[in-house]
């Protein structure tokens, strides 16, 4: 499967940061893969989307989804977190050819790997770890030299459980999560985290037993990074829609609805890991319902 017309990664994007008081993100991309929707949403009919073609042109390919494979590196006090790492330069995601766009992304935003002070993973799905080594070049070293890499650690003993690592989801955790805590580089997260200065991460579970989010808070301004609690855009109003990546169907649905009741309250700005690029935008109401509004681009 070709990718579509526009997928290079942040092609013809101007608006590739986001200020947030004195904190700045910048979104990168591993490229994007298109998929037919019944593969994750196996209970809803093709039809059901239709509603959406027109509030979200830009991640339709026809009947199919668009996913970007967003990664954000927020820089604050003079730190840089780079939140997730990825699919990674390596064979197929949902059938699509892997793009493995993320080294190349940062290059043309002038951001050196070696100044990422923190990896920070939502979650041990191989969609955000894949660039956790540097795989095009030497598979042994690690993509962020002088990075400490941080997961929650219900997702690390939940992925590196033997049968989980034998399975499907343990490639990637084989592949690209166990040498870094081989060489030292993981920390373990118990619960809310400072990563750097008003960049806190906190356990918003569901996705996997281990997800966790990001606030943004500076200046009286805010945003959250919600990394797969909504994989695409439709799930912040359709939000109890069965999605088959979630570990725990009722705990997905239940973070999904208390993020929008946060981003609401905190009037935050919200920030998805598979939103279209760069993947930011605010909850807006409409006729009753709430809507992803895109920001940027
Ligand atoms: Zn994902």
């Amino acid at each position: 499967m070709a990718l579509p017309p526009g997928a290079a990664p942040g092609k013809g994007s101007k608006n590739h940061t986001l200020k947030v008081g004195d904190v700045t993100v910048t979104a990168l991309t591993d490229g994007s893969i298109t998929f037919d929707p019944r593969v994750l949403f196996p209970e809803v009919s093709l039809e059901a989307w239709k509603p959406f073609y027109d509030r979200f042109p830009e991640y339709f390919a026809g009947q199919h989804f668009r996913n970007n494979l967003g990664s954000f590196v927020f820089s604050s006090g003079g730190q840089n977190v780079i939140a997730d790492t990825g699919y990674g330069p390596h064979g197929k995601m949902l059938g699509a050819p892997a793009p493995g766009e993320l080294m190349r992304d940062m290059a043309r935003r002038g951001i050196n790997p070696a100044d990422i002070n923190t990896v920070f993973m939502t979650h041990l799905h191989g969609d955000h770890v894949g660039w956790n080594m540097r795989e095009d070049e030497d598979a042994s070293k690690p993509a962020f030299p002088n990075a400490r890499y941080a997961v929650h650690e219900h997702d690390w003993s939940h992925f590196t459980d033997a049968e989980m690592l034998s399975g499907p989801r343990g490639e990637a955790v084989n592949r690209s999560v166990l040498p870094i805590q081989r060489a030292g580089l993981l920390d373990l997260m118990t619960g809310t985290t400072q990563l750097a200065p008003g960049v806190e991460a906190f356990h918003t579970p569901g996705h996997t037993p281990g997800h966790m989010s990001l606030l943004v808070s500076s200046r009286n301004e805010r945003a959250l990074l919600i990394g797969d609690i909504a994989g695409s855009p439709m799930q912040l109003t359709e939000t109890e829609w069965l999605y088959t990546p979630d570990w725990d169907a009722e705990m997905g649905r239940q973070a999904r609805r208390n993020i929008i009741e946060q981003a609401i309250e905190e009037d935050a700005t919200v920030i998805g890991s598979h939103l279209s690029y760069p993947g930011w935008g605010r909850i807006i109401t409409w006729e009753g319902r709430r809507y992803w509004k895109a920001l940027g681009e």
